[in-house]
């Protein structure tokens, strides 16, 4: 192996506060790699391909928590849908009600979080703040038994501006802090702020952060 995944892992994790969780990005990355992190006890892995993802779950251990990062197609979800631990992308009802759909065919409650947009790319994805707002004043996602609502999700811009980074981070917290009161206010299970990648982990966790999900860092440069 070229990339001394161990090594890379460990220096991660000594970043990482109390109470902030790795979600170790191996897409595109082989199955050597990962387990290479698992041997070091990472359990937790994020997939941005359902079919990537399905090969690798039926090949690597059991207990390891898969979460979907990318953006999912409805008619997709019923592929990942019998082992899926999270779906980190969730930017729609639609998509909502077909994990609703599958979890309940899979006698399973498959948790989510939802995807905001505040960067100021040009993205089709993610949810506006009011979107999300919408979304959750809906009410419906309260009827989805097989789906649980667990938190916020976003990238911040690909930029080397740490100001400009910090305050859509802190624009995500203040958010999830809004939500979390009106909608959320007796369900601890919604939690997480899944925010902060390789190049932006550590700022995030000063900005609020409890999931990072960290690829290139620990794994190298991807090959398409
Ligand atoms: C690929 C990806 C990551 C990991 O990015 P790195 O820069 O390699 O750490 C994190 N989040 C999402 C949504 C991704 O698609």
């Amino acid at each position: 192996m070229e990339v001394d995944v161990a090594r890379n892992l460990h220096g991660v994790l000594d970043n990482l506060p109390a109470g902030v969780r790795l979600v170790a990005i191996s897409k595109f990355h082989p199955k050597e790699y990962i387990e290479a992190a698992y041997g070091e006890g990472q359990r937790v892995f994020g997939e941005s391909h359902e079919q990537e993802l399905k090969g690798k779950a039926e090949a690597l251990p059991k207990d390891i928590e898969w979460h979907f990062i990318g953006h999912l197609q409805t008619n997709k979800v019923k592929y990942i849908a019998p082992y899926i631990a999270m779906i980190e992308a969730v930017d729609s009802l639609k998509l909502l009600r077909e994990i609703e759909k599958q979890g309940a065919r899979h006698d399973r409650v498959i948790k989510v979080l939802l995807e905001l947009h505040i960067a100021e790319e040009e993205t089709k994805y993610g949810l506006t703040l009011e979107a999300c707002r919408q979304l959750l004043e809906n009410g419906e996602w309260r009827e989805l038994k097989h789906v649980q609502v667990c938190g916020l999700m976003m990238m911040a811009s690909n930029v080397d501006d740490e100001g400009q980074i910090s305050k859509e981070f802190d624009k995500a917290s203040d958010f999830f802090h809004e939500v979390k009161e009106r909608y959320f206010s007796d369900d601890p299970e919604f939690r997480e702020r899944s925010w902060g990648m390789s190049n932006d982990y550590q700022i995030a966790v000063r900005h609020g952060s409890t999931m990072v999900r960290v690829g290139t860092t620990i794994f190298g440069p991807r090959v398409y």
